[in-house]
């Protein structure tokens, strides 16, 4: 198998590795460097007057490494063990194949940066009851919720109990075809068994066996494009397919607090697998999606400031109806506790109270709409719909933001990326920044075709004009949307219009 691998070396029994520690002595290896001008390789970090680098392209027996790796493990070779093509980071270091063996029999996939995830959309909750997330009283006990929210003694499953701010409730939703997280985390759980088993040497850590011994455990929470997790801890399971949090765990991932996608990593898998130095070395994607900073604890005061206008109350008052009849601003109604007078008090972590209880929260939708309705065209036009229906929404915004915020970015976006883009042999891959003069690829002979479909540009186009025309939307995005068309047609030309004969007539 040839590509890029770091120049480790054990000068102790004078061999070439690509790990870091050496797989026959289990000494320390010395990195060296290769220099891309005489192709020699030695202890210097420059040659040649330019920098050398600390890895080659070069063949490496792939079945020595495999071998190892069964050996150490004492595993039959599982029958698919996926693997990346190449690795892009700073110095190509490579994991150690025992862990691809390990996560392969145990049915998990990696992350670019060694981790585990499982992606699930926020769904904000302040209270629950045990019964519905299949909590049994001593476990609540254990976790911290010995009391309900007037204060008596819990001691049954139907009490209502206020939810911790870094405490999370993960889906096991078998009616949604996907996995659920709890099957999910049984079986992070046992790959980190076998880790610390076969790769450390180490007694097993979690030896769990059903959906009840994950109560408790500790998992990473982490934004798409941010960099900073925060700890949370699993107490318990409903059927949405969705995470169930608090306010501010949300706004410490600094998402809105709802329909936002995050993704979970159990704590464990990062610390003993996440590397920042696997992270691709291109500007930006060292920083974006991977916990390169974890808080251990929420500070409400330094989350985002959307969770600070969260009302609390158990009612509305009569006066807040009336102000709202007579359009009052709310900044002139004052009547409300928000959580942003209980910041830095006491009060902060406690007493957010709510409005209508509901008898279990495993009675609303399971799955997101957005979820199971499939094309782009079905979900706009089902939000366009609701908006219809609700009479506080005002249809024809709900019609110019989706365009604006959506539709009108992803066009001029794809229409830009199109005229940049880069072209590929259809045979062997070949990238090419400039199509070749040949017409042909000039490794194989292949045929050149395009990196981006004519049909990614043009998709919502046509829902855009729809939408404008029907909400009489303002005439200065109409004409925006003209516009766009005519590049468009510009680019590919007019759409084929109908020839005919004059004999027709
Ligand atoms: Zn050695
Ligand atoms: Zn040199
Ligand atoms: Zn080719």
């Amino acid at each position: 198998m040839t590509a890029e691998f770091p120049l480790f070396y054990c000068a102790k029994c004078n061999k070439e590795t690509v790990y870091r520690t050496c797989e026959y002595c289990g000494a320390k290896s010395d990195l060296k460097y290769f220099c891309n001008k005489c192709k020699k390789i030695s202890m210097m970090k420059s040659c040649c007057g330019i920098p050398t680098k600390p890895y080659n392209k070069r063949p490496i027996n792939i079945n020595h490494y495999i071998r190892l790796a069964l050996k150490r493990s004492g595993l039959q070779m599982p029958q698919l063990v996926k693997g990346v093509r190449g690795v892009w980071d700073k110095e190509r270091l490579t994991e150690d194949f025992m862990k691809a063996l390990l996560r392969a029999k145990n049915d998990v996939f990696v992350n670019k940066d060694g981790t585990v995830r499982y992606d699930i959309i926020e769904t904000v909750c302040t209270h629950f009851r045990c019964s519905e997330i299949g909590l049994s009283i001593e476990k609540a006990k254990k976790l911290g919720y010995t009391k309900d929210i007037e204060g008596s003694a819990l001691e049954n499953q139907n009490q209502v109990l206020e939810l911790l701010p870094q405490d999370v409730i993960l889906p096991d939703c078998k009616e949604w075809h996907d996995a659920s997280a709890s099957d999910f985390l049984l079986r992070v759980c046992s790959f980190i068994d076998d880790e610390l088993r076969f790769f450390y040497n180490l007694p097993p850590f979690f030896n769990f066996k059903v959906k009840d011994d994950l109560i408790g455990i500790h998992i990473i929470s982490l934004a798409p494009h941010t960099s900073a997790g925060i700890v949370s801890r699993v107490i318990g399971f409903s059927k949405t397919q969705g995470m169930y949090a608090h306010p501010y765990l949300h706004a410490a991932c600094r998402r809105n607090a709802d329909g936002d996608e995050l993704g979970i990593i159990l704590l464990l898998d990062a610390l003993l697998n996440f590397s920042r130095k696997f992270l691709p070395d291109h500007r930006g994607t060292r920083t974006m999606d991977a916990p390169l900073v974890l808080s251990v604890k929420l500070d409400p005061m330094e989350v985002d400031s959307e969770a600070f206008n969260v009302d609390v109350v158990d009612h509305y008052p009569l006066e807040f109806y009336e102000a709202a009849v007579n359009c009052k601003m709310p900044a002139e109604f004052t009547g409300i506790k928000r959580v942003n007078d209980l910041l830095n008090k006491p009060e902060q972590f406690e007493g957010l109270k709510f409005t209508h209880d509901t008898s279990t929260m495993n009675q609303g939708p399971y799955v997101s709409a957005y979820k199971t309705l499939e094309s782009m065209d079905d979900k706009m036009q089902s939000q366009i719909g609701l908006a219809m229906k609700l009479k506080g929404v005002d249809a024809t915004d709900v019609a110019r933001l989706v365009i604006e915020k959506h539709f009108l970015k992803d066009l001029k976006g794809n229409l830009r990326k199109y005229s940049r883009q880069g072209f590929r042999c259809v045979n062997c891959n070949e990238k090419y920044r400039r199509p070749p003069l040949s017409g042909k690829c000039n490794a194989c002979g292949g045929k050149i075709v395009l990196t981006i479909a004519e049909g990614s540009v043009k998709k919502y186009l046509e829902a855009c004009l729809n939408l404008g025309k029907k909400f009489k939307l303002s005439p200065y995005l109409q004409q925006d949307l003209m516009l766009l068309e005519r590049r468009i047609e510009g680019l590919f030309g007019r759409a084929a219009t109908k020839q005919i004969r004059l004999s027709s007539f």
